[in-house]
């Protein structure tokens, strides 16, 4: 069987689209939901972000507004910052980009960002109300897994999830979100990792696997059984010297010959990757409206 791809460059397209007309909506309301970007130094890859982040807000009509701070400002500043950001009613969704330096303290500043502009869902009242099935806005990537599953006709419901990797920003919220009894979820998930003596048993199990483990080529065919949906999660830098990067990227997943067996696979890159900004923006439109109904 060869595997349908799903396009996450596709599916972004889609819900981008149903964003603009949402924005366009609220504007005649006198609503113009606003993102608000601080970034701290000049990390080349976090620039990057920050400018495809900027590009997505013009292209559905959000104002944007990016905060540069240089790579030596204090912890304090930093959260000053952020402070005149949740007092800024043009922002209703606030995102700190990261990494952070070493002398800053991720948590202290997450956890300093209103829950209500915490559009990345990182912050602890956030992931709380995430596992407890509250309203709540859910962190990018995984709910960006969500959507391509949702929309590609694999709805996770009553299916097996197998997601590989437990980390705060994918894995364990991604659990989270598949485990609720909510639409487009209600699935049974078994997350693995290190920890797990032979991850091939789990995967072997799974109708869907979600690789998220930032180890390329992890996931081979022989892990995988006919027909199952993947989704890689994966971006990693693999040296390649017919690159002129001297780079190119990889997923998570030995992409052909697993997608020999699967019946739904997503690339990279074109895959989870799009999803991500896109879901950043859907989570500020949403923090917009439920700041003018409070
Ligand atoms: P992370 O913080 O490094 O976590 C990786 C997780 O995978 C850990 O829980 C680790 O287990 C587990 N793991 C690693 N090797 C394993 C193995 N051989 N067997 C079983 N489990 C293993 O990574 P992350 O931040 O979640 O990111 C994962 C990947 O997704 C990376 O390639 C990252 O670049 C990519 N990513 C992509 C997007 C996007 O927008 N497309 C967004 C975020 C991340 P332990 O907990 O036991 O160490």
């Amino acid at each position: 069987m060869a595997a349908k791809v799903i396009s996450g460059k596709q599916v972004a397209e889609e819900i981008r689209g149903e964003l603009k007309q949402k924005v366009a909506e609220l504007k005649e309301k006198g609503i113009v939901p606003g993102l608000g970007v601080v970034l701290v130094g000049e990390d080349p890859a976090s620039v990057s972000y920050v400018t495809s982040k900027a590009k997505g807000c013009e292209e559905i009509g959000l104002y944007e507004e990016t905060i540069r701070l240089p790579a030596d400002a204090t912890e304090e500043e930093v959260l000053k910052t952020v402070d005149g950001l949740n007092k800024d009613p043009k922002i209703s969704g606030i995102l700190v980009q990261l990494p952070l330096p070493d002398h800053i303290s991720v948590d202290r500043v997450i956890g300093y960002i209103s829950p209500e502009k915490d559009v990345d869902g990182f912050h602890p009242v956030n992931l709380g109300k995430l596992l407890r099935g509250e309203p709540c806005p859910l962190p990018c990537t995984p709910h960006g897994v969500k959507q391509l599953l949702v929309r590609s006709g694999n709805d996770p419901a009553g299916k097996h999830v197998v997601v590989c990797g437990r980390s705060n920003i994918v894995g364990k919220p991604l659990a989270a979100i598949l485990m609720q009894k909510a639409e487009g979820a209600n699935a049974v998930v078994t997350v693995v990792h290190t920890g797990a003596k032979d991850i091939s048993y789990y995967t072997k199990q799974a109708d869907i696997l979600v690789a998220a483990m930032g180890r390329p080529n992890a996931i081979t065919a022989d892990m995988v059984n006919e027909g199952t949906v993947v989704i890689d999660v994966g971006v990693n830098r693999v040296p390649d010297s017919s690159k002129k990067s001297g780079f190119r990227l990889a997923g998570d997943v030995d992409y052909e010959p697993v997608a020999e067996k699967a019946s739904y696979i997503t690339p990279v890159p074109g895959g989870v990757g799009p999803m991500t900004v896109t879901m950043l923006l859907y989570n500020t439109v949403e923090a917009a409206i439920w700041l003018n109904q409070s």
